[in-house]
């Protein structure tokens, strides 16, 4: 019957193959494992053709590759309608002052990289749970920019509720109230009396109960879904065919999702040259690059909190790559590493010639905020600012393009301290302030979240 659709497999071996609308609805492989295509087309020969395109109709054509059992037409309406929350009318617009090209990906909802993503996630859950007579629960757990990202992708969709465990009083004041002011029915935000670990402790153990996560039909928003790192790539195909030549680009990272996409999108056959993997003091990946030594640290609390990360989730896409396709020599190095906290893999000169991966200081992040500001006239986020000190390090040949992944006035204190005055501002932001809240605040006591999300769940 025609052709035959797109497999994905889970990268620990113990899944059966599944086709797109499973893949987004699982999330992850129950094996434990995160799913990948069987095997990664290779899009090289359709490039010139998609050089003209705006980003929403390369979406289409980059998604439509690995969506293949969703309606084309169904699928344009979900990227016309993701898109349209976008402030800019080029999406994602690329920004070049005299050489300093960087790529704006925070002019969506919350105004983080996180919305080009989430806002499709958030119509392709609509579009395959549509024909169920029960709620799709999604529960996630947040530091902060997450939670709002999602809770702005399913609010007010029908057949969705959405459940946010966030740190009570530890996020920032704006990060809370772009969770708490979404007063829709289906919106939970739960402020949880602890730390951000004990959050994400939590929705791990209630999505490990898997009797519990069946009758309740919890799904799953965090970076490992399929739908968020395809979508991701695309920007990467997008920003590179704006050049002649093969560009390289710098990435912010912490669970190496962002920065995944664009390893993805190079297999593909994107012209890129190299990917900086810029972490901030968190520098487990960097480590990783320069040594193959695995090492899990203490989390560092930095200015750029949502790459406050030790151990990168989406790594294990990776590593499974890699390992070429070796399941069993996966299995056995994360084994390893949650034994004794380090794991290290055999490397030559260094893991993959195309990652330049290092680590930059607060120091650094500040006066590269200073510095950016006073050369370019242009204000970085302190997230986008570990990518372009990460980038002056290396003497690249190819042009370079920095993603920025927050807007600045999401990070107004380090921002305005840095360059002296009050330019990180927004009005979306500033609004929030006179708004009605709703949250719940709860222990942070499995039974206490799993009793809430039984009594709200429809
Ligand atoms: C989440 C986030 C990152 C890190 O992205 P990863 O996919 O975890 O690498 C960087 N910057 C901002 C502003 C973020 O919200």
């Amino acid at each position: 019957m025609g052709q035959s659709l797109m497999r994905y497999i889970s990268t620990r071996g113990g899944m059966d193959p599944v086709t797109f609308r499973d893949a987004v609805i699982i999330g992850q492989a129950p094996d434990g494992g995160l799913l990948l295509p069987e095997v990664l087309p290779d899009l090289s020969s359709d490039l010139e053709g998609w050089r003209e395109l705006a980003f929403e109709d390369l979406a289409f054509e980059v998604l439509r590759v690995f969506a293949d059992d969703i309606d084309d037409a169904v699928l344009r309406k979900i990227l016309k309608d993701a898109f349209e929350t976008f402030a800019s009318e080029d999406t994602i617009p690329l920004v070049q002052v005299n050489g300093l090209n960087v790529l704006e990906l925070f002019h969506g909802p919350t105004l983080a990289f996180k919305d080009v993503a989430l806002q499709v996630l958030g119509g392709l859950f609509e579009h395959i749970w549509g024909g169920q007579s029960a709620s799709l629960n999604i529960l996630g757990a947040t530091s902060g920019d997450t939670g709002s990202a999602a809770i702005a992708s399913v609010r007010g969709r029908p057949n969705i509720d959405i459940f946010v465990l966030f740190p009570d009083g530890r996020t920032s004041l704006m990060q809370e109230l772009q969770m708490t002011t979404v007063l829709d029915d289906n919106v939970h935000c739960l402020g949880i009396e602890g730390t951000f670990d004990d959050c994400q402790g939590l929705m791990k153990n209630i999505f490990s109960d898997l009797a519990f996560k069946e009758e309740y039909r919890l799904g799953a928003v965090n970076s490992v879904n399929w739908a968020r790192v395809v979508t991701q790539v695309v920007y990467y195909i997008y920003a590179a065919l704006r050049f002649n030549e093969p560009v390289s680009f710098s990435v912010p990272t912490g669970n190496f999702g962002n920065v995944f996409a664009g390893y993805l999108a190079r297999s593909m056959g994107a012209p890129i040259d190299r990917l900086v993997l810029a972490t901030n003091e968190n520098d487990i990946l960097a480590r990783f690059f320069e040594t193959g030594v695995y090492a899990r640290g203490v989390v560092q609390h930095t200015l750029s909190p949502s790459m406050d990360i030790q151990v990168a989730s989406n790594f294990e896409r990776f590593l499974y790559l890699y390992f070429n396709r070796d399941s069993e020599r996966l299995v056995e190095f994360l084994k390893t590493f949650s034994e004794q906290g380090s794991a290290k893999v055999d490397y030559v000169d260094s893991v993959d010639p195309l990652f330049l991966a290092t680590s930059v200081g607060e120091k650094e992040t500040v006066e590269t905020i200073k510095s950016t500001y006073a050369a370019y006239d242009y204000v970085l986020d302190p997230h986008s600012a570990v990518g372009v000190a990460a980038a002056s390090r290396f003497e690249l040949t190819s042009p370079v393009i920095s993603l920025a992944t927050a807007h600045p006035a999401k990070f107004p204190d380090a921002v305005n301290e840095a360059i002296g005055k009050d330019v990180a501002t927004h009005p979306k932001l500033e609004r929030l302030i006179s708004q009605a809240t709703r949250k719940r605040v709860l222990a942070a006591d499995e039974k206490l979240v799993k009793n809430y999300l039984a009594e709200n769940a429809r």
